[in-house]
């Protein structure tokens, strides 16, 4: 299920993102229109009426680009009604045009339509995402053309305000298509995006997003030497698990497994993974080791208080064992340093009898002697 604010914001982008060319595309067609209408009319009008059009198509493109700026940072300072009140007045803006008709020659009473018809068509791609904006757009646009035909040319022109009023309601369907898959478009994205960097079974972090969150980390509390803690986590007895239980048990343990490590980080900085299989890794920037071992001491809690049955352990309850491991990374050093002195630190708890914690600075870290909880 799609996020509705990130679905909204995604179609924002969509429609405004290059709204700078569409104003300047405007601006050319406009200027272009301008130009032929002067070889039959007056200066004044005609410039009033450009001038209109760009306040009107400028101001719209203005709004769009700033509603664009807060969709990004917050979900704040939006006033789409506003946005849909001056795309009416845009569209408007091109639609007056329609005044001109009876004054000029057949000739330009037939490329105005034809161009007004136009940049209501280019406009379907990018505002078709966001349905009532791009409805105020035609209604300003097609309203005074229909009104222009019908009162100056009355029933001779039925065919054209026909085929116009078909026209519109063409697009108008093809808006309402074109934002239908644009919904699913995006909200395939958002799936996949999460897909990316969760894991399936549990809904946590997946490896690939401990990976690289880890190297970034890493390299971040480098830069500002402040120390780094990684804990290694691994349930126990889990193959006897699967085996008494079943895999699909085996399954929903390790989800439940996951929530309770998760639930129990509460820091935002914290990054609670799985990293395969029945093990998990916790990732805690500007950490020392007094606190990630209290941290470390509170997950292994939360896994024992969930009380999920476990005959084969001892117990009778599932439980993880846990290896943890602090430094400050060295220059010279890579985060593999650090993985493979937790995952000693794993090895021994486990050799220790397990449902415990050992915390090691070693494997090539500024030593100490491990400790054992
Ligand atoms: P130890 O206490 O030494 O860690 O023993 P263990 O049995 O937990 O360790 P081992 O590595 O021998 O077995 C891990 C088991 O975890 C084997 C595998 O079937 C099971 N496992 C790994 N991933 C999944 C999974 O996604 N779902 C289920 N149900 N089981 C899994
Ligand atoms: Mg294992
Ligand atoms: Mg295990």
């Amino acid at each position: 299920m799609a996020d509705p604010h990130k679905l909204f914001a995604d179609k924002v982008a969509h429609a405004y993102r290059r709204s700078g060319a569409t104003f300047i595309h405007g601006s050319i067609v406009s200027a272009a229109l301008s130009g032929f209408l002067l070889t039959e009319l007056a200066l004044l009008p005609v410039g009033l009426w450009f001038a209109f059009l760009l306040l009107t198509l400028g101001y719209h493109c203005y709004l769009g680009k700033r509603l664009l700026l807060g969709e990004k940072r917050a979900l704040s300072g939006v006033n789409t009604r506003a946005l849909t009140f001056f795309a009416g007045l845009a569209g408007l803006g091109w639609g007056v045009a329609a005044g001109f008709l009876p004054f000029v020659s057949a000739n330009l009473q037939l490329l105005l339509i034809l161009t007004l018809t136009a940049v209501a068509a280019a406009s379907l791609p990018r505002m078709s995402a966001l349905p009532v904006i791009h409805a105020a757009f035609m209604a300003g646009l097609f309203v005074p053309i229909l009104i222009g035909l019908v009162t100056v040319f009355g029933v001779d022109r039925w065919m054209m305000v026909a085929v116009l009023l078909l026209i519109w309601a063409g697009l108008t369907d093809e808006a309402r298509k074109a934002h239908l898959d644009l919904i699913e478009i995006y909200s395939t994205q958002q799936t996949l995006a999460a897909e990316a960097v969760h894991d399936k079974l549990t809904g946590i972090a997946n490896r690939r997003s401990f990976d690289i969150t880890f190297e970034r980390e890493w390299l971040h509390a480098q830069r500002l030497a402040v120390p780094i803690s990684l804990i290694m986590i691994d349930v126990d007895y889990f193959k006897k698990y699967n085996d008494r239980y079943g895999h699909q048990a085996g399954d929903e343990c390790l989800a439940r497994v996951a929530k309770a490590l998760d639930g129990g980080a509460q820091r935002s900085s914290d990054l609670v993974a799985r990293y395969g299989g029945e093990e998990f890794v916790v990732l805690l920037f500007h950490t020392t080791r007094d606190d990630g071992l209290a941290l470390a001491e509170v997950l292994r809690r939360a896994v024992e208080t969930l009380g999920i049955e476990h005959q084969e352990n001892v117990g009778g309850r599932v439980t993880v064992s846990l290896g943890g491991a602090t430094c400050v990374p060295a220059r010279q050093e890579s985060p593999e340093t650090l993985l493979r002195a937790a995952d000693t630190a794993l090895y021994q708890a486990k050799a220790a009898g397990r449902n415990q914690i050992v915390w090691s600075s070693g494997g090539g870290l500024p030593n100490s002697a491990p400790v054992t909880r």
